[in-house]
């Protein structure tokens, strides 16, 4: 598809005449929202100096460098003309109240924590962009007939701990263990003035939000690589991971012939390459991924007796992953028999997908087309808050291309006019969302 630039679109809606007759009028309405983009690229550049350090951005949660960002965001906030609070779970919200009253608020944001050595642009992207979406609806004079809320989460990259403990996920959150600032999440969330004694009080309920929308960088390289400027996110995929051990018999490398062998590292590199060509055998973005391999005992002269290793899965569909969770298993017997050893996976953790709903992805993508922007349908490799907000409201994404596809790096980077766009999508989509 061909990429059309935000600016050329911006000289088209100027060149409409203002003050006509009705016909004009309506033409007018029907031109997408522009959000002050180049304020949220002014922003992302001021908040690269929090937490920049030679190896990266850090602004783990709860450091003081995560202090220092949230502080930078809370006067953002402030400059909307939002109030922020902090709720229990040390998470920033602002709202606007809408024309009518019976409606749940439109939600929208995202994070500002980075990982150890991380970037500028997974988190702020979002935050900035759903700050400036409030900050020019205030200026264009739109009330929306929802109220709109903006929230900035906290610890996103500790494990979503601030939109799972909002919607009531407690058990998934161990208060007593240590986030990598190395302060425990209960002394982590008074510190950024959250209360884990009010979780209860601050808990949003199924059904308490009209829906969440969220702006992310993509975090991968499909987009850059299509040459397209948005991504319409389906939903987060679901992981299945598994603990796979491999059980052989150790024996001298240099008695041993090669027909008596019980050979725990080959058979394991037969299991690593029959997954990978079990996963590429069908069309689907579906990954399978054997990250860890840990024979022993590792040592040069001797055959491996075991070998315990890892299979990370992941897909939108459920029934995807339940199939090439059978597949993993029956390769498994069928190496092991063929190999004199013994395999066996243990399913270690699991996460369901977060399916975006048809309604917001509808929104984004009439608001993409809207502005002029190429956009395809994609699924979300990478964990989000957004995930989180699923379980309780529909919930939408809208992803913008990272350079290069690097993210979690120093190096992570989003071009000016896809931030532009980025924010653009996001203002027209809430508009969309209010006016069903
Ligand atoms: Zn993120």
């Amino acid at each position: 598809m061909q990429r059309r630039t935000f600016l050329g679109h911006a000289v088209a809606a100027a060149a409409v005449p203002f003050g006509a007759g009705p016909l004009i009028r309506v033409a007018r309405s029907r031109l997408p929202a522009q959000a002050d983009g180049a304020r949220v690229n002014a922003w992302l550049a001021q908040f690269d100096r929090i937490g920049r350090t030679p190896g990266g951005i850090n602004r783990v949660a709860y450091s003081d460098a995560d202090l220092a960002g949230r502080s930078f965001t809370l006067d953002l906030f402030r400059q909307a003309g939002l109030t922020p609070r902090i709720d229990a779970a040390g998470n920033i919200i602002g709202r606007i109240e809408g024309t009518d009253r019976a409606l749940k608020p439109i939600v929208i944001g995202s994070h500002i924590d980075s990982v150890t050595d991380g970037g500028n642009f997974d988190g702020p992207l979002g935050s900035f962009g759903a700050i400036e979406v409030a900050r020019t609806l205030r200026e264009q004079g739109t009330r929306l007939r929802h109220p709109l809320e903006v929230v900035v989460w906290s610890n996103e990259e500790g494990g979503v701990i601030g939109s799972k403990l909002a919607i009531g996920d407690f058990k998934a959150v161990d208060l007593d263990g240590v986030a990598r600032s190395g302060k425990t999440f209960r002394e982590g969330i008074g510190l950024v003035g959250g209360n884990v004694a009010a979780l209860e009080r601050d808990v949003r309920a199924p059904g308490s939000a009209a829906c969440y929308l969220e702006l992310h960088i993509e975090q991968g390289g499909l987009l850059e690589q299509a040459g397209l400027q948005v991504g319409v996110v389906q939903g987060i995929v679901g992981l299945r991971f598994f603990e796979v051990t491999v059980q052989g018999i150790a024996n001298h490398a240099g008695a041993t012939p090669m027909d008596q062998r019980h050979d725990a590292v080959l058979a394991a590199a037969r299991f690593t390459v029959a997954v990978n060509e079990a996963i590429r055998s069908e069309p689907g973005r579906q990954v399978a991924t054997v990250g860890r391999v840990v024979p022993s005992p590792n040592t040069r002269n001797v055959i491996a007796g075991r070998v315990d290793l890892t299979v990370d899965l992941r897909d939108l569909d459920p029934a995807k992953l339940q199939r090439f969770a059978e597949r993993f298993q029956r390769i498994a017997r069928e190496i092991g028999a063929a190999s004199g050893t013994t395999f066996t996976l243990r399913e270690f953790t699991s996460s369901a997908p977060a399916i975006a709903d048809p309604a917001m992805m509808e929104a984004v993508e009439s608001s993409a087309l809207a502005l002029g922007l190429s956009r395809q349908r994609m699924p979300s490799g990478a964990g989000h808050d957004a995930q989180e907000m699923s379980l309780i409201c529909p919930m939408g994404m809208i992803f913008v291309p990272s350079v290069g596809g690097v993210s979690h790096a120093p190096a992570e980077f989003t071009k000016p006019e896809d931030v532009v766009n980025g924010v653009n999508v996001l203002l027209n989509a809430v508009r969309a969302v209010d006016a069903r």
